[in-house]
Formats: C-alpha cells, structure tokens, sequence
C-alpha cells in the first residue's frame, strides 16, 4: 500500500515537475506585468504611511520610546518607497529587453525583499507592538503577487522564517511573545507557501490547457479550411469544381452583361481516353488529367476561369472575348496539348481533345445554361468530325 501511494506520488511530482518547465516562461511573463502595477502601488502606499508618520512625529510631542519607534518606521518607508521606484523602473526595462534569465530572477528577488521588509518592520515593531502583521502580510504578498516554483518558492519561506524566528530572539524581550510570535509567524508562513503552491499549479493547470485548447482551434481552422478548399476545388487537378465553376461563371456573365462586354466559353473533352487507362492504368490517365489541368491553366489569362466538369471534360470561362478571340485561344490550346505528350514513370502519352465553342454579346444576352448547351453541341460536333478540332 505504501510503495504504490510512494509510486504514485513520485509520478506524480515528476510530472509536475515536467509541466513547471514548460510554463516557466509565461509564468516570467505574467511577474513582470504584476510587478510592473505592484511597485508604483507600493511606492504609493507607502509614501502615504511615510508622510503619515512625518506629521506625527512632527505634530505632538511624543514618548521617547514611541518618537524613536516613528522616525526607524520613517526610515524604513523612505527604503520602501525608494526601493519600490528603483525596482519599478528595473522591470520596466526588463519588459523591454526581455532577458528571461534576469527576468526569473527578478521575480525571485522581490519575493525576498517583500518578506525582509515585512521581517524588518516587525523587528521595528516588537520594542512597542508585539504584533507580526507586517510578517503575515509580506507572507501571502509574496506568494500571491507573483508565481514562483515550488522549490523556489518552499527556500524563500524557510529562508525568511529562518531570518525571522532570529531576529524575534534579537528585538522582542519577553520569552511568552517571543515563543508566541515564533508560532504564529510560522503558520504564517506555512500558509503563505501553501498558497504560493497552490497559485503556481492552478497556473500550470489553466496555462498548459490554454495551450492545448489554442491548438485544437488552430487544428480546427486549418481542417475547416481544407473543407471549404475541398468543397470548391476538384481533388485530383486543383482546379474548380462543377458547382463552383458555374456558380463564379454566373456572377461573371452578370458582371459582364453590366460592362457590356461579350463571354466566351470553351468546352474541352479528351480524346478516348478510356484507351489511355485501359493501357496505361488509371494512375497514368490521373496524371494525364492533371497535366492537361496545368497546361490550360497556365495557357488562359489570370482572369479566366478554368475548372473540371467531371470525368475528362474541362471547361473554361472568358470574359470579355469575342467568339473569334476564343476561337484562337482554343486552338492555341489544342495546339499545345497535341504538341506536349505527358511523360508517364517510362513511357509518352499523346493526348489530343477536342473543343466545343459558344459565345455572347451583351445584346444576346445568353445565360450560362444555354452557353453551355451550345458549347457541348459544338464538342459533340468536333468529336463527329474526327475529334482534336475546336468547333
Ligand atoms: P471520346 O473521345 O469519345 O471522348 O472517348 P473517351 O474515351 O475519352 O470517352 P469516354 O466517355 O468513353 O471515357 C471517359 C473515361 O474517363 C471513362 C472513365 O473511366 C475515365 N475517367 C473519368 N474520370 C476519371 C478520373 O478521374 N481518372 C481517370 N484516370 N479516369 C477517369
Ligand atoms: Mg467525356
Ligand atoms: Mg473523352
């Protein structure tokens, strides 16, 4: 029973200890912006006290033990104020140059000047007060105002009650308080670790989900992308797919009946190409498809739209190109298809097709249907006529 409660509590240390590692530097990050509010407050506050305890040590005339007491608490606030500034201009700069490694360390050394100065106004304390506040309240600043491993954060609190439990033997006088603040001034900083753990943890915890939840959306944001990508293009060759190609052809014979310009469009079918798979497989018609995809890609305009209608049949959309002008871009293209066999693993595939053309004038006004019956009557024409032709 206790080799597994030992077991399990060695897993678990050591992954925390793994997961300390990993936030260590939000964890820097998140000091320096708390550090850079919490000096000017201190400086603040404690400028406060300080003109507070002027006014009293100036207004009436007080005991000698209480006039001594207010001017060393005078003396410590001005430290305090003086300190607060310089530091708050010392994480001002470490913001701006951002070395982590004197960052870290940074926020160790406030964690140890919050407590010294919660102990030395404790020790100025005890001559009048025996009360511990100061070393109560330097105790959950510490672990609150910034996060510190736990190793770290566990010697700064044995530290500081190491210099505390001390200096109550030096400056209070009665054993009975002595023995008493010792105690209460270690629960408090029993608590004061306690809490600074407590802290750090909950920071792992919600830091390293943060991280795995900004993952999972970046994940998410490029699938859906891919799908959007997916639901517009043809797998295979890149190009548009059916429904987009005649969905974009639409807006653009609108936009062209508004500029009162004319649209051609081209309808392109593969010449047997049930013979090439049945030859050569269907790797190689893919790669005869993809080639011809890149080839009227690269021989149409940039504002042309060229997509895959399915099968081997292609069909590409001109704006503003008379039916003569289409007439030479498909034969350009007839030409270079002819002329380019694709290279499949060791063998060449001639590929020829053939081309169906219809066109309107803004007077004609066609709508993308009938263009696209007129073009497939016109292909059905060129494959009647021998095939690789444009009709
Ligand atoms: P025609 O000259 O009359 O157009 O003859 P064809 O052989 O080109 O036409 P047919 O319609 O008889 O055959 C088209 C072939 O295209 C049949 C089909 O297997 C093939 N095909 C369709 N889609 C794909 C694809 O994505 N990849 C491959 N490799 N082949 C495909
Ligand atoms: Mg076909
Ligand atoms: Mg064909």
């Amino acid at each position: 029973m206790d080799q597994i409660f030992l077991h399990s509590l060695r897993k678990t240390t050591a992954r925390w200890r793994a997961e300390d590692a990993q936030v260590a530097d939000d964890a820097t990050g998140v000091n320096l912006f708390r550090l850079r509010m919490l000096w000017p407050v201190a400086a603040a506050l404690n400028g406060l006290f300080l003109i507070g305890f002027l006014w009293r040590l100036l207004g009436a005339a007080l005991p000698q033990a209480v006039a001594e007491w207010n001017l060393r608490l005078i003396w410590v606030h001005t430290f305090i104020v003086g300190a607060a500034l310089a530091l708050g201009w010392v994480v001002h700069r470490a913001r701006q140059t951002r070395h982590a490694r004197a960052a870290n360390w940074l926020a160790t050394g406030c964690a140890v000047l919050i407590m010294l100065v919660g102990i030395v106004l404790v020790a100025v304390d005890q001559p009048i007060t025996p009360n511990i506040t100061s070393y109560l309240i330097a105790c959950l600043l510490a672990g609150g105002a910034v996060y510190l491993r736990p190793r770290v954060a566990g010697l700064v609190y044995v530290l500081s009650y190491v210099v505390f439990f001390k200096v109550m033997g030096w400056t209070q006088v009665h054993p009975e308080l002595v023995l008493s603040n010792r105690i209460n001034g270690f629960a408090a900083c029993v608590l004061g670790c306690l809490c600074s753990c407590f802290l750090w943890r909950q920071f792992c915890t919600i830091t390293l989900q943060q991280r795995q939840l900004e993952k999972a959306n970046t994940e998410l944001n490029q699938k859906q992308r891919d799908l959007e990508r997916l639901t517009r293009q043809d797998g295979l060759t890149g190009l548009f797919n059916r429904n987009t190609f005649v969905e974009l052809s639409r807006r653009e014979l609108d936009r062209a009946q508004r500029q009162g310009s004319s649209t051609t469009i081209l309808l392109l079918d593969l010449d047997h190409f049930k013979r090439i798979n049945d030859t050569w497989g269907h790797p190689a018609g893919d790669a005869v498809l993809r080639h011809v995809a890149t080839l009227a890609s690269t021989t149409v305009r940039s504002t042309d739209l060229v997509g895959r209608l399915g099968g081997e049949e292609f069909i590409v959309l001109l704006p503003n190109t008379s039916a003569e002008a289409g007439r030479k871009l498909a034969e350009k293209l007839r030409y270079r298809l002819e002329s380019t066999p694709v290279q499949w693993e060791k063998t060449t595939i001639a590929v020829t097709a053939s081309f169906g053309l219809a066109n309107t004038t803004v007077e004609e006004k066609r709508d993308f249907d009938t263009l696209y019956t007129e073009a497939d009557k016109a292909l059905y024409l060129a494959k009647q006529r021998g095939r690789n032709r444009v009709v």
